[in-house]
């Protein structure tokens, strides 16, 4: 049911001229959370409107009410010049929303052009295909948006890249005037965002307006032309994109001010032997050739795109994927790892950057989490679990890493996830290593969490960890990192000292150069602009 409320006045809408959608004092509840308190909401024709904040703090909640989707407590839309109480998906529909959702809703066994072509395929009410038809309206579709997709390849074989291309021609071909995207790019490489920019840049230009939701601030900077942030429900921010850094962003997502300038590095004392060299390391279809040295109180950071190697040069070194050749030095002996137990047993620790799925059990408590690697230890000579020591044991990891929880007794599910993350770090902390392998650490950990975490691997470092820093989150790198090691194709292709690049320059170097194996062939085909 729509409910349009009579009589716009004339002011208002010479007012409009170029707003297209105008959510006003829009409270959303669910139960005792309040969702979004008083936000007002434009979107421009023609603009890229990034909508920015951390988790739970109601980006969804307020695409869910533009979309008809949810209803608001309180508020009113106006879209198009016409005001509504509430929309309804097909009104929302009607008046050109589209939102790309993550599953992008395709047909996987259906074709390319099927796909893009079967909405109207579907309205045409006609019992036969027309394939010619189907051809056409595909071809016409990937015009639009200057990208070449294959017409028959079944859409279960494509790239997610490409999957959300199909989902962003099909808003299209829908009419849209408004193109909502949530998190569009969490499952893409930096070259497939890079791609999707490029698209998302021709649809402005010709007169499309794009909501772009994110929390990775380096691709607002890069995309936005305004940029509106939320924090607990309440927009905080919504200005101009132009002049706005990630400082001043993380500020308004945040209410703290995470401050780059006053980090302080611990001293790696270049006398020092290493904790661990490698050199010569070969993984087929991995990583070839690779030394590298790591000493006492370093964080040293290896970069690269997805693919190039990054993750497999860490899984051998905890013996998950065993090298093929060359050697590995711990404290000047060489050593043999070809199993997690080697590693364990010469003191890697490995973090994976799932943690969900790898490192965590989610329904166990915090206590259990934390002393699962040293359970050995706690139990008694009748085989029994020193539950004291367990305890006190859990209590000393949640005090050192701050866990902000009432009970080590919860489940870790109630955590958020930068405090899952702890858990996970704790983990390993509790068995002591001397090398810790961190795979993207703050990957899906909110601005706050990740500048804590940040904290963590630096002071973790200074008590003499090496700590080997997997990620390509080049913040991140800048944040931590002594040393970044750059790998392309399965190789280093460079070294830098923190203090000898910047990050744009850095950002330049990883995106320059696309893998060159296997994975390459599933990025996007982006024609060349005429
Ligand atoms: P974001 O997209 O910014 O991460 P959401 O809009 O999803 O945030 O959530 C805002 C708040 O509303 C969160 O506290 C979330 O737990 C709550 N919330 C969202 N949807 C529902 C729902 N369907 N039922 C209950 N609570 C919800
Ligand atoms: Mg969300």
């Amino acid at each position: 049911m729509t409910d349009i409320l009579p009589g716009t006045d004339p002011v208002s809408q010479a007012a409009l001229k170029d707003e297209i959608l105008r959510a006003e004092h829009i409270s959303k509840r669910f139960g005792g959370v309040v969702a979004l308190n008083d936000v007002s909401l434009s979107i421009y024709k023609g603009e890229i409107c990034c909508l920015v904040g951390e988790n739970g703090s109601g980006k969804s909640t307020m695409i869910k009410i533009i979309s008809g989707v949810y209803t608001p407590d309180e508020g009113d839309i106006t879209v198009n010049g016409r005001q509504y109480k509430k929309l309804t998906p097909i009104t929302s529909i009607h008046e050109g929303i589209q939102v790309i959702y993550q599953d992008f809703s395709l047909f996987p066994n259906l074709t390319v052009a099927e796909n893009i072509a079967i909405n109207q395929q579907l309205a045409s009410g006609k019992q036969l295909v027309n394939w010619k038809q189907v051809e056409q309206i595909a071809r016409e579709g990937l015009a639009k948006i200057n990208v070449s997709l294959p017409l028959d390849a079944e859409v279960s074989t494509l790239s997610t890249a490409d999957r959300q291309l199909i989902a962003i021609i099909k808003a299209l071909l829908a009419n849209a005037r408004i193109i909502i995207m949530d998190e569009p790019t969490t499952a893409l490489t930096q070259k497939e965002v890079a791609a999707l920019f490029k698209v998302i840049n021709g649809l402005k230009s010709q007169g499309m307006s794009i909501l772009f939701v994110s929390h990775k601030l380096n691709e607002v900077i890069e995309i936005a032309d305004r940029t509106v942030i939320f924090r607990n429900g309440k927009k905080t921010m919504d200005q101009d994109a132009k002049g706005l850094d990630a400082k001043k962003m993380e500020f308004y997502m945040t209410g703290r001010e995470i401050d780059g300038q006053a980090i302080t590095f611990g001293e790696v004392n270049q006398a020092d032997a290493p904790l661990l060299k490698v050199e010569q390391l070969n993984l087929a279809r991995g990583f070839f050739d690779v030394s590298f040295e790591l000493k006492p109180k370093e964080v040293l950071g290896i970069t690269g795109l997805l693919g190039s190697g990054r993750t497999e040069l860490a899984l051998a070194l905890f013996g998950e994927l065993p090298a093929n050749s060359g050697k590995i030095y711990l404290q000047g002996k060489e050593v043999q790892i070809k199993t997690i137990q080697d590693a364990t047993a010469h003191g890697i620790a490995y973090v994976p950057d799932d943690r969900i799925r790898q490192g965590l059990f989610l329904e166990h408590s915090i206590e259990n989490n934390i002393v699962v690697s040293i359970i050995g230890r706690l139990v008694n000579r009748l085989g029994l679990v020193n539950s004291k020591r367990k305890a006190s044991e859990a209590q000393r990891w949640v005090r050192q890493l701050e866990l902000k929880t009432p009970s080590p007794e919860l489940p870790v599910k109630s955590l958020s996830g930068g405090n899952q993350q702890r858990v996970v770090l704790a983990k390993w902390l509790a068995s002591n290593p001397k090398i810790l392998i961190l795979n993207g650490p703050t990957v899906g950990v909110d601005v706050g969490s990740k500048a804590e975490i940040h904290e963590l691997i630096r002071s973790l470092a200074q008590q003499g960890l090496g700590i080997l820093l997997i990620s390509d989150d080049i913040p991140e790198l800048f944040q931590t990192c002594h040393r970044i090691l750059l790998m392309r194709a399965g190789r280093i292709v460079e070294e830098y000292k923190r203090q000898d690049i910047t990050e744009q320059a850095l950002n330049a170097e990883l995106v320059a150069a696309a893998p060159v194996r296997a994975d390459a062939s599933a990025s996007t085909h982006v024609s060349a602009q005429p």
